[in-house]
């Protein structure tokens, strides 16, 4: 990972731009979907911020 990334993490953290991403694509939404548009997977989960920048 590069620290650009790792920036964009952390500011990512502070004004984080989704809530919730697919497991399957790795897709974010804002909102939460039962069935991933992109892929179809039915893992759209919560994203978990602290878990991320840890
Ligand atoms: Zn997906």
């Amino acid at each position: 990972m590069s620290v650009f990334e790792n920036l964009r993490q952390v500011f990512r953290s502070e004004t984080p731009d989704h809530t919730y991403e697919c497991k399957g694509c790795g897709k974010p939404f804002e909102l939460q979907h039962q069935v991933c548009p992109s892929c179809g997977g039915f893992r759209v989960e919560r994203v978990d911020w602290s878990d991320i920048t840890n």
